[in-house]
């Protein structure tokens, strides 16, 4: 590969750890407001992130404890507001953080001049407070869920990013953690790298041209200094 022409990163498990602490906590806030005795605990939490997509996970939790699918539609949709206010006011508390080696990559990348976007398929209405608090002013083109709703493995969320940026595909890497995160930037034509976390150590990431421990292994940082 020639040098890099931009990086583009997944949020949700990849520049924080959003899931557990995060997305978790402000779903278990929403149910118990609402009066409903669900409760994700951490294993069954790491079991619905299959589902992407927070009011989808929802509709499809509620249809397998017994709502009719109207119902359960319906239900995800009203909690689903709800939760992402309360995860906006997580972010605010500071109950978000980066995951380790983060801001040491992104310094890595901006001082080699690399320019750096996001591709999610969170909604705008937490992941820029997200961003804004965690990052500051770092990403030049964000696309959320919010203008782009084909969640991954689609790869619409990266194929919107690049035609922003225009930058060639091949020269572009996408930064990701779980399954369907890199068979979205695959299908986008991006080569990826992936980071596992505690929740994707058993998603299957071979399609990825690099797999790390995280985003603090060495092996990621050379491999990203290699291409600067
Ligand atoms: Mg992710």
């Amino acid at each position: 590969m020639n040098r890099l022409a931009a990086v583009v990163f997944d949020v949700d498990g990849t520049l924080v750890d959003s899931e557990r602490d995060g997305h978790r906590v402000a779903f278990n806030a929403a149910f118990e407001e609402a009066g409903l005795p669900d409760h994700w605990d951490i294993t069954t939490y790491g079991r619905l992130l299959r589902i992407t997509g927070g009011a989808r996970r929802l509709a499809v939790w509620f249809e397998q404890t017994g709502r009719s699918s109207e119902d359960a539609r319906r239900l995800a949709e009203r909690l689903h507001a709800r939760k992402t206010a309360i995860m906006r006011d997580l972010i605010e508390d500071g109950q978000v953080r980066a995951r380790p080696g983060v801001h040491r990559l992104l310094d890595e990348l901006e001082a080699g001049g690399v320019p750096v976007h996001v591709a999610t398929t969170g909604t705008r209405a937490w992941v820029e407070p997200l961003l804004d608090r965690v990052f500051g002013p770092r990403f030049q083109i964000v696309v959320t869920g919010t203008e782009v709703p084909d969640l991954k493995p689609s790869p619409a969320a990266y194929d919107e990013v690049l035609r922003q940026a225009g930058c060639p595909v091949e020269q572009t890497v996408a930064v990701e953690d779980s399954q369907n995160g890199v068979r979205a930037a695959v299908a986008a034509g991006l080569p990826c790298v992936a980071a596992y976390n505690d929740y994707t150590r058993d998603d299957d990431l071979s399609e990825a041209a690099l797999v790390a421990h995280g985003l603090d292994d060495p092996i990621l940082m050379a491999w990203f200094q290699r291409q600067i």
